[in-house]
């Protein structure tokens, strides 16, 4: 098997039409066809690269080679976002009367699908704490359909049992889909472990610039193919402009991901260490209570964690104030450090019932970039003591 920075360097060498070392953007919204036959064969050619933009084109078509070939699946798509990967997905796979299973700590656009947008479609849904396997059997009823896990999860680090999730669901011929994106491909394969489908904010650490807004999907041909028939209709189309900034992201996956697990591990451990903070979120700390789970299923824990302190939400603002290199933003995955508070973030997606379900009030948010450890733990340090002096 190749590694993964040769497959992200090459996985898309096939798809290059003509001798460019680096493939052109093909800014166009639609291909033209000298014959009736093949101008009708494009137009029903799932995931195709030169009908129309928003069946397919060309840079759609590397980003996803690539992605296909990471994820290990056999088939990929790009989309215009994160969210547009879910909730294609999601209105392809379910009809009204259909239940899906879903968690409790989740992405906040993920839960408003499960609470807001599914309900009033007549598909019914339940939530559950996803560090108990058994809870998703507690769950399950006939008209189950699917279950869409995230882990780790947003923003409270909690792990999902890939192995025994996916071996629950085959057995009572329900589809798994995973939101990859705090793990990406090099931390974690889920489909390894018999998930179904993966998806990505690719907005995040797969393009990994902090540039461009993207989704993926990735997972067996014939599941794809119901997927894309409905991203015809959803038309949440990636700009090729951004397709070809997202692969030209990803081709540096495998660089950037061990410096993200360095930097997050680093703050994890410093911030536990710190008498302001009562509690930090972090897989890879030996102290998470789902750490045993995360060296089993992940190669590394990311650069995402999560720090509660004591003070509340007053000491979390304090806090993100005070740091002198993360800024106060609400994404993750890019070269630079951002922290973020999120009940503050989802409060435009969620009822104030369902943000104080969701995430604790003095919760911050801490996605680790690419600078050098040292400076980021002293920042973060630093923070931390002016916390405790100004309290
Ligand atoms: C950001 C994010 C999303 C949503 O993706 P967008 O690209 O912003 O639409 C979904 N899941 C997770 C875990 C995220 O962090």
């Amino acid at each position: 098997m190749l590694g993964k920075s040769t497959v992200t360097v090459h996985a898309d060498r096939e798809i290059h039409p003509d001798r460019a070392v680096v493939p052109p953007i093909y800014q166009t919204a639609a291909f033209s066809a000298e014959e009736a036959s093949v101008f009708a064969a494009g137009a029903i050619e799932p995931r195709g690269q030169d009908f129309y933009t928003r069946f397919g084109n060309p840079n759609h078509a590397q980003a996803a080679a690539v992605v296909a070939e990471l994820e290990g699946t056999e088939a990929a798509m790009v989309t215009a976002s994160g969210m547009a990967a879910i909730t294609t997905a999601v209105l392809a796979l379910a009809s009204a009367g259909d239940h899906v299973i879903g968690q409790k700590s989740t992405y906040g656009g993920t839960a408003a699908v499960l609470l807001n947008l599914l309900p009033r479609l007549g598909v019914s849904t339940t939530l559950v704490d996803q560090r108990d396997p058994e809870a998703f059997e507690r769950a399950l009823t006939s008209r189950t359909r699917l279950i869409l896990v995230e882990t780790p999860s947003n923003p409270l680090l909690h792990l999902t049992d890939l192995r025994a999730l996916a071996e629950l669901a085959r057995a009572h011929d329900v589809l798994t889909l995973a939101d990859n994106t705090f793990a990406t491909p090099l931390n974690q394969r889920p489909t390894d472990f018999g998930i179904d489908v993966v998806w990505h904010s690719a907005t995040k650490y797969l393009n990994g610039h902090s540039d461009v807004s993207a989704g993926a999907l990735a997972g067996p041909a014939q599941i794809l193919d119901r997927i894309w028939s409905t991203s015809l209709l959803t038309g949440a189309t990636l700009g090729p402009i951004d397709a070809w900034l997202l692969l030209r992201g990803i081709r540096t996956l495998p660089l950037r991901i061990p410096r993200h697990n360095a930097n997050g591990l680093a703050l994890a451990d410093a911030l536990s260490r710190h008498p302001a903070v009562s509690q930090v979120h972090y897989p890879g700390l030996a102290t998470h209570p789902q750490h045993k789970l995360a060296v089993d299923q992940m190669n590394g824990f990311g650069g995402v964690l999560s720090v509660e302190f004591a003070g509340g939400y007053e000491t979390a603002d304090a806090f993100l104030g005070h740091l002198r290199y993360p800024r106060r933003s609400a994404s993750l995955g890019g070269v630079e450090s951002l922290a973020v508070h999120p009940a503050s973030m989802w409060a435009g997606m969620l009822s104030d019932d369902q943000l104080t379900e969701a995430v604790p009030p003095g919760l911050v948010r801490l996605a680790a970039g690419l600078e050098d450890t040292d400076d980021l733990v002293a920042d973060a340090l630093a923070a931390a003591d002016a916390v405790l002096t100004t309290a």
